[in-house]
């Protein structure tokens, strides 16, 4: 297939804000890609699947290098430009289409060249990779037209700009392959892909295996992440109680990460954090524990690391160990000085069998056959299972004494539904105002701050929209010693720029906090109509992405 066609898409796609448009649109053009499945990654603007975590690599820096290398025009007038329009798509658009040389449009694009040269920048390391990326952008923009230009430079940046989230796409899917004659049918449709997406997080493959009537052949594969399962919040033990049924399982609610361990049948075993980040190399501590304590051959298992105090032996808040998760250096050291304790609760793969159908219940016997706990090293969650709420307010206590977050209650029966915040498990945490929300604008600070992002917009998500909800800018520190500062989250968010206006920048949605704040108020000012009053930012939320922040309706509940 040609790129002009794809590109023709995102024209029209940029035409409309109306989701309806914009998913018949999507759903003409799938029946056109069914050879190719694959082009389906250039329409979510990306060129690997959901679950892989590779990257390309390209900042704003080096695009603007190739837009110059390209058209033989100055840096400097390629950053006036971009000063000028906001965008490195349209700087692209616009230089190249007022370039007339015959080595522009040299070759017609096709899809497959664009794939493949955009999946070779994430392949690059070393010496001379600056060159090489270059190298391959600069090939794919001599032979684009100039509105192919601005989709490959978007591409390659990661800022598509054209909406494709992850709703739209199913429901595209579910319009090219069913056609539904009515909203009953829509929904069921919808809740069977859903499904296989939570399950492969990859579009290429549930578009193929519908349009194919195979859906069912999506699988759990260990090695292969997949997400994680999530829990709405109870008001209290009796709204416990309503919504998992009775007698239900309690746990402890353990304050770190969520990991799933993957073990495939060759014995290698993977760690993916929630946001199926590959974090093995980090935690070489939670591999040999995995190793040694768990008997099966494979599997694949959802569990909480929780850091410890290497003296004491307490138990730490999240904050501790957060910097495991990232670290690529002095591992060995790290892992002495910030030990953890895997706590597992789940497993949804034992040895070849898929077991997200199985009962909670059988599930968690599974588990005690298998793993040999070693305190300090891997335990299973400790758990009750009960009908009183007497009872359930003393386990409380006793987690929050040992200094755990609050329980979780579980239905005895239910599956597990990867990716779903179904209401199988619910958390009880004792009274906290605090959400999870996203970074998606921050502005420079002047004077003594000049060179920092001291302010920053922060949002919620609704569907597949990010609404803003609040500017915060306290709870950073001035010094890099004293915990989160802003030099440091000024250095995590200049990596994400995508557009800049004076002080203003808008970044990549990549960074989650938790904010704590005092209340909530209807404000016309951010796109949510709601505001954070007071807020504060608590910590960075490394796990997690901007699928896992806070929702409107869950925001709107605590108002
Ligand atoms: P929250 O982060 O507040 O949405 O709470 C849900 C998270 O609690 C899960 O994603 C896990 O990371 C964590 N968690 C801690 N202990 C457990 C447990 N026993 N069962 C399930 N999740 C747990």
């Amino acid at each position: 297939m040609e790129y002009e066609e794809i590109c023709g898409v995102y024209q029209q796609l940029e035409s409309t804000t109306k989701g309806l448009e914009k998913t018949k649109i999507l759903s003409e053009f799938l029946g056109k890609i069914k050879s190719c499945p694959e082009t389906i990654y250039l329409l979510q603007g990306k060129v690997f699947p959901d679950y892989d975590e590779r990257v390309l690599g390209i900042s704003q820096k080096l695009s603007i290098k190739a837009i110059a290398k390209a058209t033989g025009i100055s840096e400097t007038e390629v950053i006036k430009e971009f000063k000028h329009l906001g965008d490195l798509g349209k700087v692209a658009e616009k230089i190249i289409g007022s370039k007339k040389q015959s080595v522009l449009f040299s070759k017609k694009l096709t899809v497959k060249k664009v794939l493949t040269n955009l999946r070779k920048l994430s392949e690059l390391e070393g010496k001379g990779t600056v060159n090489k990326k270059l190298g391959l952008i600069i090939e794919l923009l001599h032979s684009a037209k100039p509105a192919q230009a601005k989709y490959i430079i978007r591409t390659a940046i990661g800022d598509m700009k054209v909406g494709v989230g992850s709703g739209l796409l199913r429901d595209a899917i579910i319009e090219s392959c069913f056609k539904p004659k009515n909203i009953k049918q829509k929904k069921e449709y919808i809740e069977i892909v859903q499904d296989a997406y939570n399950k492969s997080t990859d579009f290429a493959e549930v578009f193929e295996k519908t349009h194919k009537n195979k859906l069912k052949d999506i699988s759990l594969s260990p090695g292969k992440p997949v997400k994680v399962m999530l829990f709405p919040k109870a008001k209290d033990v009796e709204d416990a109680f309503r919504i998992v049924g009775k007698p239900a399982a309690f746990e402890f609610k353990y304050d770190g990460f969520r990991v799933m361990i993957n073990k495939d049948e060759k014995g290698d075993i993977k760690i993916f954090t929630r946001r199926l980040d590959n974090v093995t190399k980090q935690f070489p501590d939670i591999v040999r524990y995995a190793k040694e304590h768990i008997k099966a051959k494979a599997y694949i298992i959802d569990a909480e690391v929780v850091g410890y105090d290497p003296k004491t032996k307490q138990y730490q808040p999240f904050q501790a160990i957060s910097q495991r998760i990232k670290r690529k250096y002095d591992i060995k050291k790290l892992e002495k000085q910030l030990p953890v304790e895997l706590n597992v609760f789940d497993i949804i793969f034992y040895n070849s069998k898929n077991l997200i159908s199985e009962k909670f219940e059988q599930r968690r016997k599974i588990l005690e056959k298998i793993i040999k706990p070693a305190k300090y090293k891997i335990v299973l969650a400790e758990q009750i299972i009960t009908n009183k709420k007497k009872k359930v307010e003393k386990f409380f206590d006793k987690a929050i004494k040992e200094g755990q977050e609050g329980l979780m209650a579980k239905s005895l029966e239910a599956p597990y539904k990867p990716g779903a915040r179904v209401g199988y498990g619910v958390k009880l945490k004792p009274e906290d105002k605090d959400f999870d929300l996203v970074i998606t604008e921050a502005e420079y600070g002047t004077g003594k701050r000049a060179g920092w992002l001291t302010s920053f917009d922060v949002s919620c998500r609704h569907e597949d929209k990010l609404l803003e909800i609040g500017k915060v800018s306290t709870g950073l520190k001035e010094k890099e010693s004293e915990g989160l500062s802003f030099k440091e989250l000024t250095k995590k968010l200049k990596k994400l720029i995508v557009e800049e206006h004076g002080r203003k920048v808008k970044v990549k949605p990549e960074i989650v906090v938790t904010v704590q704040y005092q209340n909530i108020q209807k404000s016309p000012t951010y796109s949510s109509g709601w505001a954070l009053r007071f807020p504060r930012i608590k910590q960075l939320r490394p796990d997690r992405n901007k699928e896992d922040i806070a929702t409107l309706t869950e925001i709107k509940k605590e108002v």
